[in-house]
């Protein structure tokens, strides 16, 4: 079952061939089932934050999902996803050939023990919000009613830079 509603994901790698990452992991969120892309942001390189220790500077990529399975079994797809492009080091900050994370899921906001959406730290994260405003410059923070926009300025990294503008998409 998937349902129609826009989800935003970020995805996220420091580690290895990092637009190879990318690429193969928009490739295989397009082939999951119940899975439709509308949209792929450009790629945009910034420092790595919050990490365990000095690491590689971290590209990262947002894409709008029209139509996506429930949440939770989201989750679990893009992590089944991670795992086949290599990841290792779940939840440990360290280098990541890609990480992929739920932004936002419709309005809704969902706490869970595996899953916390909108992201806990979209809003303090200018790698999340500036790909995300990207394909979506009017968007509203499901919880406060904010534009998303206006935590631009507050939002950590500032040194966030295009690194490779946006193609044609053609998933
Ligand atoms: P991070 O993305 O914060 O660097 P990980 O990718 O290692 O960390 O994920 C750690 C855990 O975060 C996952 O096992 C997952 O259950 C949880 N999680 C909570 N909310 C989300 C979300 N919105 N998107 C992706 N993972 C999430
Ligand atoms: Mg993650």
């Amino acid at each position: 079952m998937s349902s129609c509603e826009t989800v935003y994901l970020l995805l996220g790698s420091n580690l290895g061939d990092r637009m190879g990452y990318l690429e193969r992991a928009v490739e295989e969120i397009s082939r999951s089932a119940g899975v439709t892309i509308t949209g792929v942001s450009s790629v945009y390189l910034s420092p790595a934050l919050e990490m365990a220790g000095p690491a590689p500077d971290f590209l990262n990529q947002a894409v709008s999902l029209a139509c996506a399975p429930p949440p939770a079994a989201l989750l679990h797809e893009l992590e089944a996803i991670e795992r086949r492009l290599g990841r290792r080091d779940k939840g440990n900050y360290r280098p990541r050939t890609i990480d992929i994370d739920i932004l936002l899921y419709g309005s809704r906001v969902i706490r869970t023990a595996r899953l916390v959406v909108p992201h806990p730290r979209l809003v303090t994260r200018a790698f999340a919000l500036a790909p995300l405003l990207e394909l979506a410059p009017h968007i509203v923070d499901p919880v406060t009613r904010r534009p998303l926009a206006e935590y631009l300025n507050g939002a950590a990294g500032h040194e966030v830079r295009l690194y490779q503008r946006r193609v044609a998409h053609a998933v």
